[in-house]
């Protein structure tokens, strides 16, 4: 169907759509044709595959499955990022896929999908691409998707460490982050990823303090030193690039990534010496 017609439309959840078309940003023409795919049994669906380590999610599972048993024990991180999501209403409707898709620098479950490193597939008349989602995400509210192509699935590894996603808002719900933070470790290869929301035109990688924290973990003891905490918040909020806008001003997000990243790297490893991590 999105083959054959230029002007149709995808429909998930609806709940970016239907505020973009309220809203005026976005026009439908009247012979336009919707495509639903919150129904599609594939869409809906999501396997693991024990071989490769990985899970595979359809584009149209929804945050409120993605916040509950048994996907949240696969992958803590978006199960947390998914808790913050709206409200209950809309996280029983809003996918991840459509997440994916409106690709605003402050989607909740953009951040962990980029620390995961996750890879999208896409689909089209043309035939099936996989893309990671780093290359997915191209600017404010841009992505690869070609006309015509469907985000069928995410495919995310299953990593072996400590993951978490916490965000700054000026509430605890329905809130969108005034800047957010997903990192995950993965201990086989030694590795810790800190991926950055709302603080940059997409979310982005701190590539500079996951270096860093790479080096100053002790990974057979568990445990970091408080000073290379401190110079991991501090990193962190160098990878940062925000700007002033009506929900914050960019000093305040820079600060709130040396806090976030602090306190996650803080609750995947044991801080040694003085110096106090933020609760
Ligand atoms: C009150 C409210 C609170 C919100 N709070 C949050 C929040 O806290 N955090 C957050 O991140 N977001 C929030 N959102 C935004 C929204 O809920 C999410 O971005 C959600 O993931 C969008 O998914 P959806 O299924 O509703 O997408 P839809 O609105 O159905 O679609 C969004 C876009 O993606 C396209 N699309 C959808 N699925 C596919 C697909 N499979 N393939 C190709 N294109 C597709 C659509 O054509 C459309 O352009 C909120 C929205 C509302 C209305």
């Amino acid at each position: 169907m999105l083959a054959e017609r230029p002007d149709a439309v995808v429909l998930a959840g609806g709940t970016d759509l239907m505020v973009a078309i309220n809203e005026g940003h976005r026009q439908i023409g009247r012979e336009a044709l919707v495509v639903g795919v919150n129904r599609v049994p594939e869409l809906r669906s999501w396997t693991i595959d024990r071989s490769a380590g990985t899970l595979r999610i359809g584009a149209a599972v929804t945050y409120a499955e993605l916040a509950a048993p048994p996907l949240a024990g696969l992958v803590p991180a978006l199960a947390q990022a998914a808790r913050t999501v709206g409200s209950p209403q809309i996280r029983n409707a809003a996918t991840i896929g459509g997440n994916v898709v409106t690709c605003s620098p402050a989607g909740d479950g953009l951040p962990v999908l980029a620390a995961l490193e996750a890879t999208v597939e896409l689909v089209s008349g043309d035939g099936v691409r996989e893309l990671p989602i780093g290359e997915v995400m191209v600017g404010v509210k841009q992505t690869a998707l070609r006309r015509g192509e469907l985000v069928t699935a995410i495919t995310v590894p299953l990593l072996d460490g400590w993951q978490g996603y916490a965000k700054v808002g000026v509430r605890n719900a329905m809130v969108i982050a005034i800047a957010g933070a997903c990192l995950a470790v993965d201990g086989p290869s030694r590795s810790v990823r800190l991926a950055l929301a709302s603080v940059a035109p997409t979310i982005v990688r701190a590539e500079a303090a996951e270096a860093h924290a790479r080096q100053a973990v002790d990974w057979s003891e568990g445990t970091i030193a408080a000073g290379a905490v401190a110079e991991f918040g501090r990193l962190a909020a160098t990878a940062s690039t925000p700007i002033d806008d009506h929900r914050s001003t960019a000093d305040y997000r820079r600060h709130s990534i040396d806090v976030l990243a602090r306190r996650l790297l803080g609750r995947a490893f044991t801080v040694t010496g003085a110096e106090r991590v933020p609760a």
